[in-house]
This record gives structure tokens, C-alpha cells and sequence, in this order.
């Protein structure tokens, strides 16, 4: 990573090497521009246009958008972000640098995803004086991977690894090895590795960090997984649904927030599920715009289609605690080897995948929790049970209700939604949905096989 200032050391720096400076676009596909190392300059970035934010995971730019071919911008590197993974032999080291999106004379630009997450977190430390503290949890599985069956050849005929198994883990070396070393280098933290359900499905919890820094490292860890497998000749897809027969790949979000002394506003040991009553109403008011939120969180064309019942992703719009059924799960407070249960306690997001920006989709979240506080929202009921089984008196008296069964219903719903639709201001927010509404156009011939296999290309 460089010397401590995040500037890289005089050996880094060489006149053949390229540096990009990047940023998460709408539909979460991190675009940008690359110059040597030494043409560097940090204060002044390099030049953006504003209709790039128009342009969709599918390729072509969506039509009609707000910003049309007029325009410039800068994308500014935050320094902090720099990311160096060596190269070797045939390969040249990925460095990158992520930015914000601003104005030729510096100031934000109003559609930056950063600053809007940037800006959340301030409103919530100046309303609140709270601070968020937050992890993204991501699956994803290797294509072409020739030891994991994945791949053409010979191999590709022996049948999957089982889930979980040591055996799916082994096959997939050097690849697991490489990666979580590769995630250290970037600081990302990596937790653990392991294999998910689905065929060549593998998941990679990072440690928490705070509010910006946590989807800096979702950004992060896409892109330095994706260039590990790609530098063995694969490719490791974060699509939220590869197969429609298959467990699909989820980004859960888990949000814990603290005060000022860094103590969990969460953690109430005397409350049902050890929830806080302030968790409870920020829990409120994310159940409260759950369905706007889908649009923000879960908003590719087949995102719909992961999030169905029995997944094991996010069945029904509750809270609940160890159910993995839940949109909003309380995950469990391990006691065991003298464990402090009040900075483990925190939210898990279930219903997010990796064509949400994951920069919008936490201050989304965010700013719906904090909807549920100052409205003073009463406590969600704790589901215990699986939402499917509920008939329509019990669904009422846990309040589950359904997640939109489309990203057509979820820009509805966005739009229904007065306050959430409020979030992104006029600009941000049309252009947000002039993409979708060309994804939607641009899948509309497709089946859902087809659709699955164009987004596993994609993400
Ligand atoms: N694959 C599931 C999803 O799509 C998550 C399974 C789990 O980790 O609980 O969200
Ligand atoms: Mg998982």
C-alpha cells in the first residue's frame, strides 16, 4: 500500500506504470480513466463527462437521460483509497485510486455517488451525533475455473464440488489463497473464504469499517477479486442470480451504529433480541421504505428474481432474528470465549446484490433508518419463523409484506415513496432512472435464462 501517507514509495514509482482513477457508477460498474504513475496529480484529477452516468451495464447510454453531450467534470482521487497489487511475470500491477465525481472548479457534483453516501453521514452525525459503522458481505462464483468443473475441457464434465466443502475450497486454489492475500494488500480485511450453495459459488466477509470507508471496500474487493480470478484465466461473476434453478449471489449490508464514544446504539441487553429502541425505530424505517429501497439496492432486471421466497436471500419485507428469510435479520451474539455481545450486535441488509451501487445503496439504508428515528417509529414484531408459512392474519400481525416482484415495481415504488424519492435530488434521481428504465427496455426481449446469463456477463 505504499508509505503511510498513502503515496506510493519512490520503487513504486515508474515511468511504466498506469494508475486509473475511478468511480462507481449507477448500475455499480466502476469506470474511469488511466495515465503513468508520474503524471499523476492529485488535486486535480482527470476529466469526466456527466453523461457517462448515463450509461448502462448493457453498453449503449440510456435514452432519452438528463445530461445529454453538454458538460465536464473531474473525477478527484481520494488518496486514501489507493490500492497497489503487484504485478509479475506477464502481468502489469493493478493500481487504482477511487474518486469523486465534482465540478471543474472542485465543488461536488450533485450526482456523486460518494458525496451522497458523504453527505448522509454527515446528516446523520449532525442530527444524531452517530456515527455508522458498516461491512458488505459478497458471494459470487468463478467461471471458467478449470479445477472447479466450471470450466471447457475435460474438467468441465466432473460435477460441481458440494456446498461448503473442503473439497470446493481445495479445487478452487490457488485462486482462494491468491484473493485473500490480495485483499489484505488492498485493506480490505478479509474475514474468511468459503464456499457458498450454488456451483462454484464462494462468499468473502470483510471486517467491518466506518460509513464511506465500508463501500470503499465493497468497490474495492469486486474489482481485486474479479482481477485475481481474471489473472488465472477466469472470471468470478457477482451477478445477483446466474441460474434462476440456483441460489443466487447477495451483498448483505451489515449497519451498526455508535456514539460518539464509539459505544453501540444498538445493544439494549434487556430488549427482545438484545435490540435497542433506537435500533428498533432505525429498523422501523427501513421496513417502512423497504420496497423504495429495492430500487436502490437490488436494481438490475433479474434482482427481482434472487429475491423470492426460499433462497435464503430475502424472502418477505421483516425483521428477524437468525432468520435468513428476513430482509432485516438480527445475525447472533456469540457469548462463547468471553465475546462482547454489544459490538457485535448490528443489522444485516439481506437485500442487496452487486448491481447496486454499493456507495447509494448504504445511504439508502441509511437514510431510511433515520426516517424510522425522528418519526419515532414503533418496534418491528421479531419473526421467528419462515414468512412463507404465514397465512394473511399472521403475515398482518409480524407485518411481512412482499418485496416488489420487478424492477418495474421497484421504480414504482421509488417513486410512490415521497420521501425516499426525495433522497437524491431532481437531477441524481432522473438520471438514476433514465438507466434503469434502458435496462428494463434493453432485457425486455429476453427470457430469464437469457437476462441471468447477460448480468453474469456484466457483473
Ligand atoms: N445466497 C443468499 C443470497 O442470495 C445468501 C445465503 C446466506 O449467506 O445466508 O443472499
Ligand atoms: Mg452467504
Amino acid at each position: 500500500m505504499g508509505q503511510r501517507d498513502g503515496r506510493p514509495t519512490d520503487a513504486e514509482v515508474s515511468a511504466g506504470e498506469l494508475v486509473s482513477l475511478v468511480c462507481c457508477d449507477l448500475g455499480a460498474i466502476v469506470r474511469g480513466r488511466s495515465l503513468l504513475s508520474g503524471e499523476l496529480d492529485g488535486k486535480l484529477g482527470v476529466g469526466w463527462v456527466p453523461a457517462n452516468h448515463a450509461l448502462t451495464p448493457l453498453g449503449p447510454v440510456a435514452e432519452p437521460n438528463p445530461f445529454g453531450s453538454t458538460g465536464d467534470l473531474r473525477l478527484l482521487p481520494d488518496i486514501d483509497t489507493r490500492v497497489r497489487l503487484d504485478g509479475g511475470g506477464q502481468e502489469r500491477p493493478l493500481e487504482l485510486l477511487l474518486c469523486d465525481i465534482v465540478e471543474t472548479d472542485g465543488r461536488p457534483w450533485e450526482c456523486c455517488p460518494r458525496r451522497f453516501l458523504r453527505e448522509t453521514l454527515g446528516q446523520l452525525r449532525s442530527a444524531l451525533d452517530i456515527h455508522v459503522v458498516a461491512s458488505f458481505e459478497h458471494e459470487f462464483q468463478l467461471v471458467g475455473w478449470p479445477t472447479t468443473g466450471c470450466a471447457g475441457g475435460a474438467a468441465d464434465r466432473s460435477p460441481p464440488a458440494l456446498p461448503f466443502s473442503l473439497e470446493a475450497q481445495r479445487r478452487a486454489e490457488p485462486f482462494a489463497t491468491d484473493v485473500m492475500n490480495a485483499l489484505v494488500e488492498a485493506g480490505v480485511e478479509p474475514e474468511r473464504f468459503f464456499p457458498e450453495y450454488a456451483a462454484h459459488q464462494f462468499e468473502i466477509p470483510v471486517a467491518p469499517a466506518e460509513g464511506l470507508a465500508s463501500a470503499d471496500r465493497a468497490v474495492i474487493l469486486r474489482e481485486v477479486v474479479r482481477e485475481v480470478a481474471r489473472r488465472r484465466g477466469a472470471r468470478a461473476s457477482f451477478a445477483p442470480l446466474r441460474d434462476p434453478a440456483e441460489a443466487g449471489n447477495g451483498v448483505h449490508i451489515h449497519v451498526d451504529l455508535r456514539d460518539a464514544a464509539g459505544r453501540s446504539m444498538l445493544y439494549d441487553a434487556r430488549r427482545p433480541a438484545a435490540l435497542s429502541q433506537f435500533g428498533e425505530r432505525f429498523a422501523a424505517g427501513i421496513l417502512e421504505h423497504a420496497r423504495a429501497l429495492s430500487a436502490l439496492t437490488a436494481p438490475s432486471p433479474i434482482s427481482a428474481e434472487r429475491l423470492r421466497p426460499h433462497r435464503w436471500s430475502a424472502g418477505a419485507v421483516c425483521l428477524g432474528e437468525r432468520n435468513r428469510e428476513a430482509l432485516l435479520r438480527i445475525p447472533p451474539l456469540i457469548s462463547l470465549g468471553g465475546a462482547e455481545e454489544a459490538r457485535q450486535l448490528r443489522l444485516e441488509y439481506r437485500g442487496a446484490d452487486a448491481s447496486a451501487n454499493p456507495y447509494l445503496a448504504l445511504a439508502a439504508i441509511i437514510r431510511a433508518g433515520l426516517d424510522g428515528l425522528q418519526r419515532e417509529l414503533p418496534a418491528p414484531p421479531l419473526l421467528d419463523r419462515d414468512p412463507a408459512q404465514l397465512d394473511g392474519t399472521e403475515a398482518e400481525r409480524y407485518g411481512v409484506g412482499g418485496l416488489p416482484a420487478s424492477l418495474a415495481e421497484s421504480l414504482q415504488a421509488l417513486a410512490d415513496d415521497d420521501v425516499a424519492a426525495g433522497w437524491m435530488g431532481s437531477l441524481f434521481y432522473d438520471a438514476y432512472v433514465s438507466v434503469k428504465r434502458a435496462e428494463i427496455a434493453g432485457t425486455a426481449d429476453m427470457d430469464l435464462e437469457e437476462a441471468c446469463a447477460r448480468y453474469g456477463e456484466i457483473y
